[in-house]
């Protein structure tokens, strides 16, 4: 069989990321730029999973576009909603995962997924910026960290500074007065975790748990919230290294099953 290719782009509000897919299976490129939509971020994120895989656009069986930006790509041959394609990203990363929980630059969903990947049920976030990957890039800049470091602070923690506020703007200022009194960063750090920990867990309550449990979304790449989370849930979660790429590999392989058809 000649080989297929297939690419998927998550057009999201802070990142944008792009998976080439080979034959409907083999990972062939990938590339997450932190430019999300209404910038040159798809752009960018295209060429360079072109340039890896070594193809030009015109090699591509199909081009499915996902994402809060996804109306806005230009020349998509498939465009489909963020949950479907994060339903089949994650399914393709973790097959026994019933429940995903997906916390991305400005959004929170929980999703219920069958045996065969199927969207069951779901539950957003899209109204507050509490609980999202924005409350804690707004807490990062706060600290003059960058989002990165945020993990291996937290794992340096000797306590828990709480942050009472719900509201990220409240959040914020509670932050910058406990600097003020001088407190552990690493401290405040795994506060700010168990904030985000505290809000997802309410939303995967309402929908209900049904173990095992995974994770997807940029969000995802923080093991500080991943351990809060569990220790909120009581229950483990599976992360890959690709959870961040979830909805463009679930757009590959939507173009892929579309291509076979
Ligand atoms: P969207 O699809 O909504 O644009 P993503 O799912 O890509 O968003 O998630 C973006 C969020 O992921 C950022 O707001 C940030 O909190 C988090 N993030 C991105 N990169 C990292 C990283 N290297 N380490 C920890 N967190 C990260």
């Amino acid at each position: 069989m000649a080989e297929r290719m297939t690419l998927g782009i998550d057009v999201g509000s802070t990142t944008s990321k792009c998976l080439i897919l080979k034959n409907g299976t083999e990972i062939a490129a990938s590339a997450i730029i932190a430019a999300g939509t209404g910038t040159t971020g798809p752009k960018r994120a295209l060429d360079a999973a072109l340039e890896q895989a070594g193809l030009t656009r015109g090699e591509l069986a199909a081009v499915t576009a996902t994402g809060y930006g996804r109306n806005s790509f230009e020349g998509a041959d498939y465009v489909v909603s963020e949950l479907s394609c994060h339903a089949i990203g994650a399914h393709a990363l973790a097959p026994d995962a019933r429940t995903v929980i997906d916390i991305g630059g400005q959004d929170a969903k929980v999703m219920r997924i069958d045996a065969e990947g199927k969207l069951e049920n779901f539950l957003m976030n899209d109204k507050c910026a509490a609980g999202t990957g924005r409350f804690l890039e707004v807490m990062a800049r706060v600290l003059e960290l960058d989002v990165s470091q945020l993990a291996e602070m937290d794992a340096k923690a000797k306590s828990i500074v709480p942050i009472s506020s719900t509201c990220t703007v409240f959040a914020e200022s509670e932050v910058i007065s406990q600097l003020a009194k001088n407190v552990d960063i690493c401290d405040l750090v795994a506060g700010i975790h168990a904030s985000v920990a505290v809000r997802t867990a309410g939303l995967v309550r309402r929908l209900g748990i049904v173990p095992p449990v995974c994770m997807t979304g940029g969000v995802a790449r923080n093991a500080g919230v991943v351990r809060a989370l569990e220790k909120e849930l009581g229950v483990p979660i599976t992360v890959s290294p690709e959870s961040q790429l979830a909805g463009a590999y679930g757009a590959a392989i939507y173009g892929w099953n579309k291509t076979k058809e």
